[in-house]
């Protein structure tokens, strides 16, 4: 449920309120507004104590949140959210852009392609130190030491960089190194890493489950939320079809449907999305067009070499392609490409 206070609430009364909710056994999460502060109370059945409150000083309202994802909800926070991700502001106007390889290959290649990335426009460098792929034969990622060449990345040209973590125990190291975890589509569900994700406190980019529904992927960033970490990040990476013209379908409905549903910022990512670079910039447009708040895209200098996915990996040229037509699709809706402080375009 949300207590929601009176404009002119005290500190001292919200505090009454906050007291009130842990000595009846429940979590108060709050949110501040402008203009008002909303306190969420999450639990089993917490509503059955709304009398508990209702008179208190300083209490507006009490309401039931009538979703089952509580604090991802647009009924708690009302506002987008919009958080920095080292020099840039996700959730805002300004759309976003992730790109780099699929996974982080060697040092001289991911320096060269995260200059390579910055150069055409991009805010964040993506990359997989640990890769979950489907064959175990496969490229599994070179784990801590790609970890190293990335935040050497970062340092050479000042990109904050996502990268995946596979599992609970890799948690600690992937933030040790990285600006951004990201959680896989295989992962989405995996409960003890969304839990490790959110105690982390690190900026999480959930991808959603392939076969997961949005309420789904909502109620997987409700772990993470409910840790009060609310730098989550949602991805629309394709999903499941009976179609097989692509290697996914991208939902692209979802976009809107998330955009209303919850604050958090969503992104799409039109290379997991299509599997086909071909088809990437024209998905990535209707994208934006849709209303997602950022990409998040494989690029790789020679995707015919590439360790993973080089067949839906665009080259840095095409890249700068796409990042100019986004800026026109992203102005003609009243947004732009974001600035960031590390990135002079
Ligand atoms: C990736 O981003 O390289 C990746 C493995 O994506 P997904 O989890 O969406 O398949
Ligand atoms: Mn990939």
């Amino acid at each position: 449920m949300l207590i929601i206070m009176q404009t002119e609430a005290k500190p001292d009364q919200i505090k009454g309120v906050t007291s009130k909710v842990k000595l009846l056994g429940f979590e108060p999460h709050i949110s501040s507004g402008e203009q008002r502060t909303v306190i969420g109370v999450v639990g089993k059945d917490p509503f059955t104590t709304q009398d508990h409150f209702l008179r208190m000083p300083g209490v507006d309202r009490v309401i039931p949140i009538s979703r089952p994802y509580k604090l991802t909800s647009r009924e708690f926070i009302r506002e987008d959210s919009v958080f920095p991700l080292d020099g840039v502001d996700i959730g805002g106007r300004g759309i976003v852009i992730i790109a780099g390889p699929c996974a982080v290959e060697d040092r001289g290649l991911i320096i060269e392609i995260a200059h390579a990335v910055k150069e055409a426009g991009a805010h964040a460098l993506r990359g997989g130190s640990f890769k979950p792929r489907t064959s175990p034969y496969a490229f599994q990622g070179h784990g801590e030491k790609a970890l190293k060449w990335m935040a050497e990345a970062r340092q050479a040209t000042g990109l904050p960089v996502v990268t995946e973590a596979m599992s609970e125990e890799q948690i600690e190291l992937v933030t040790h190194y990285a600006d951004v975890i990201q959680i896989g589509a295989r992962n989405m569900q995996n409960y003890s890493l969304l839990h490790a994700a959110g105690a982390s406190q690190h900026p999480v980019l959930l991808k959603r489950g392939m076969s997961s529904t949005v309420e789904e992927l909502l109620m997987a960033a409700e772990y993470i939320l409910s840790h009060d970490n609310r730098r989550v990040i949602l991805c629309e990476r394709g999903i499941r079809t009976f179609e097989n013209s692509t290697r996914n379908t991208t939902d692209i409905n979802a976009i809107p449907v998330l955009k209303e549903k919850t604050h958090l910022p969503v992104v799409l990512d039109p290379s997991h999305a299509t599997g086909n670079w071909n088809y990437v910039t024209a998905v990535a447009r209707a994208g934006i067009a849709a209303g997602a708040d950022g990409l998040i895209v494989e690029v790789h200098q020679e995707p015919e070499n590439a360790l993973s996915d080089g067949f839906q990996s665009l080259k840095p040229e095409r890249f700068a392609e796409m990042v100019t037509q986004i800026r026109n699709i992203a102005q003609a809706i009243d947004r732009d490409i974001a600035v960031s402080s590390h990135v002079s375009l």
